[in-house]
């Protein structure tokens, strides 16, 4: 599962193997195909990740958009070496004079300018990114106060607010934030939102620090009926936003004044 910390990891590798290079590209999906000559000898200007998307940037203006969603993977092979996946599930490749990166099995893969990404509802317009050197508080703080009556626990995984943050990032910004995921936006304090914000900086920060080690930031995810860490109470759960949420119904508070 492709949440922001693991989005900016693996593009942290392709950025290694893939900037400055000129790469050949191949693609597994059909409609793609008749760009390929288009973007022959090209080099790779930068590989960035933005929340969930990795987006590699070509001299010419052009974006390849990547997103793995559930199932998507990347890999690495060094030139003329086995591949691990099956062949038919690559949909992307990228070929260097020493490499061979793909992308297995991601639904969306899309090749836009940089002004029709801007432009495009769905993968254009994301909220700033706590793992981005751009974020903005400001730009955070006003897209936050526009969503009025919604739910935190909602909002926190809209991407167009901000950006990065997938199921279990929510869960646990809004626990160690005593945030109930119910509460709506408008009925948050000050700091609670500023708690909420140092939070999200706090976990994505340490969950990108800790990738391949042991994981020792969950404290409630999936661990409905086991006992909240702080106080003991049941720990609870309930559906909102499609996605499975967890909260203590007693250290997180469902209004500003207890
Ligand atoms: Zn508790």
């Amino acid at each position: 599962m492709a949440e922001g910390p693991l989005v900016h990891h693996y593009a942290n590798r392709l950025r290694k193997v893939l900037k400055g290079k000129e790469v050949r590209v191949e693609f597994g999906i059909r409609k793609l195909k008749r760009f390929e000559n288009s973007l022959e000898g090209l080099r790779v200007q930068d590989v960035q990740a933005h929340g969930k998307q990795f987006r590699i940037y070509f001299p010419d203006n052009r974006v390849l958009l990547v997103h793995l969603m559930m199932w998507g993977s990347w890999r690495t092979y060094g030139k003329g070496n086995a591949w691990d996946k099956p062949r038919e599930r690559a949909r992307l490749i990228l070929r260097t004079r020493t490499h061979e990166v793909v992308a297995f099995s991601t639904p969306i893969v899309r090749l836009l300018t940089k002004a029709e990404l801007e432009r495009d509802p769905k993968w254009g317009n994301l909220g700033p990114d706590p793992l981005r050197s751009d974020f903005s508080l400001k730009t955070f703080f006003r897209l936050l106060e526009d969503q009025g009556t919604r739910e935190i626990g909602e909002v926190l995984l809209d991407q167009q607010v901000v950006s990065g943050i997938g199921n279990i990032l929510r869960v646990e910004i809004l626990f160690q934030s005593r945030v109930h995921p119910r509460r709506s936006v408008e009925s948050l304090s000050e700091d609670e939102k500023h708690e909420i914000l140092r939070w999200i900086f706090a976990l994505a920060k340490r969950w990108m620090k800790n990738i391949g080690k042991k994981v020792d930031w969950i404290s409630i995810y999936r661990k409905s009926g086991k006992r909240c860490p702080r106080c003991e109470t049941s720990i609870e759960f309930s559906r909102q936003a499609g996605r499975i949420t967890y909260a203590c119904p007693s250290c997180q508070r469902l209004s500003e004044n207890p």
